[in-house]
Formats: C-alpha cells, structure tokens, sequence
C-alpha cells in the first residue's frame, strides 16, 4: 500500500501532522510532514490526537477556557488553523467556547459600560463623571434590574448583528480547501472573542471621540434618518468604528477565512466602512423598531 497517496481514515486516534493533519500511518520516522513539510519530530506517537489536546478538545473546566481565551485573542490564526484536526477542536467545544464568550459580554456589559466611563471620566477630568463612591456606583449598577434589563438586552441585540455579520460572510467567501465547512464553523466559534473585542471597542471609542459623554444606553450615537448618509464623514463614528472594525476584520480574513495578509488587508480596508454602515443601521433599529420600548417595558 502506498501510504503517501492514499489517507485511510479507519485508525481513529492515528497520529497527524500538527500543521495540516496529514495522517502520519504506515510511515516511520520522518523528518518532515511529506504534505506540507512542517518539521517532525522522530516519535510520531506524540502526534497522535489523544495525545495533542487543546482546550477545546478536552472537557470544559473553567481553567482550559481561560487557556482557550488567551491563545485565541494572542494567536488568532494558529488558533484557527488547529480546527484542521478534527479531534484538537470538537464541534460541542468551540460551540460551548463561543457560546460562553457571548454570554460574558452580555451579562458583564453593565459593569464594563461602567468602568469605561469611571476611565473616561478620569482621563478628561471631568469631575461630573467620576463619582465619589466609585464602590458605590458599581453596586447601583449590580443591583438594579433595569440598568441590567436594558444595558445586557442593547448588548444582546447588537452582538447579534456582528454574529450574522460574520457568519454570512465566513460562508459567502470561503473557499473550499483541506477542510468542510464544519472547520469553516469552527473556526468562526473560536474568532468569537475578537466579535466581543469589537464590540468593546466601538465603546471604547465613544470615551476616545467624546470623552465627557455617557453612552446610554450604550453606545448609540445616530439620528434617524440623517445619520444614515452622514456616516461616512461623522467624526464620532469614524473614531469608534473605523480602527476597531478594521483590525478585527483582518483577523477574521487570516484566521478565519485562511486569507494571505495582503487580501486580508484588502478585504478589511472595503469591510470597515460597510460594516460600520450596519451597525449605526443596527443601533437605530434598536430604538425604532420596539427593540427599547420592549425593554423598558
Ligand atoms: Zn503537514
């Protein structure tokens, strides 16, 4: 049997190259992987996905979330390129990842909204922004059912918009290499750290471009319908948008596309704007299409 040609699938914990997962079967040791030539170590055995475990491939204890977290914010496309062996990066735990990820975001943005302001207030020096009892307005925040309702149901609604975003774009530009789609959905659960990201950092800009302002109930800042056509040339939206959407964008292009860098710059510089577009259209279908009214309810 020629064991370089044909890739038997029957041993289900065979060893496998860490770089592309070329099954390393029937074949001794090698200096380099005969697919991509990633360098080798002599006893394969340790290739072996049993032996190989992430942190998504094994249960889910708070603490390999954690490690998961840190290597997908630190190494985005190292991270995603892992989704190539199917046994390193399980379907249930980059679902459970991701799932987490959002949720955080959600149920921490009342207390993140109000640090970056307590932040904000202290780097214009504003005084009617900071607060004496700064224990005390974050105790206010914890205990009131109605800053929660409404700050964690805005954050709900607009990481909605990034996650269709994102999703719709992941299956119209992927293009079909080693793996399925099931790795392109993988690799799109293990980005969601850098939509939370985004999603921070269109707050964090509101503080860099009007820095004495609360953002309520987030971080809304468009009229309808006039903000529609002045987005482009909006200061505000320029700053807390612009370097945010095309950072996280780029990462998406590399990690999750598999895009070179250049293509990847290209695809985020045509990106930013558009995406920016959707979400200020996104933030004013938040007040104009009951979303608030019901949360006020
Ligand atoms: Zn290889």
């Amino acid at each position: 049997m020629d064991a370089t040609n044909t890739q038997p699938t029957a041993e289900p914990d065979a060893p496998a190259c860490p770089q592309c997962g070329y099954l390393l079967i029937g074949l001794n040791a090698l200096a380099r992987c005969p697919e991509c030539g990633q360098p080798l170590a002599a006893d394969l055995s340790q290739y072996r996905p049993s032996r190989t475990a992430t942190p998504w491939s094994r249960g889910h204890q708070p603490l390999q979330f954690f490690q998961g977290l840190a290597r997908s914010m630190l190494h985005p496309v190292r991270t995603a390129d892992l989704c190539r062996g199917p046994a390193q990066v399980t379907a249930g735990g980059a679902l459970i990842f991701a799932m987490v990820c959002t949720c955080a975001i959600i149920v921490l943005w009342p207390l993140i909204k109000e640090a970056g302001i307590q932040i904000a207030g202290g780097i214009a020096g504003d005084p009617k922004m900071i607060f004496a009892d700064r224990f005390g307005v974050f105790q206010r925040a914890a205990v009131r059912w109605v800053v929660w309702k409404i700050n964690c149901g805005w954050e709900a609604w607009s990481i909605l918009h990034l996650w269709l975003l994102f999703v719709v774009l992941a299956l119209v530009f992927h293009r079909r290499r080693s793996d399925d789609h099931g790795g392109l959905l993988r690799r799109l659960m293990l980005f969601s750290p850098w939509i939370a990201i985004l999603e921070v950092g269109y707050l964090v800009g509101v503080s860099f471009a009007v820095p004495n302002v609360v953002p309520e109930p987030s971080t809304i800042f468009a009229m309808w319908p006039e903000s529609l056509t002045d987005v482009w040339t909006d200061k505000v939206w320029l700053i807390r948008a612009i370097i945010p959407t095309f950072i996280v964008s780029l990462i998406f292009a590399r990690a999750v596309l598999g895009w070179r860098p250049w293509l990847a710059v290209l695809f985020a510089a045509i990106l930013a704007p558009v995406a920016m577009f959707l979400t200020m259209l996104w933030s004013l279908l938040f007040m104009h299409s009951g979303v608030l009214d019901l949360l006020y309810r």
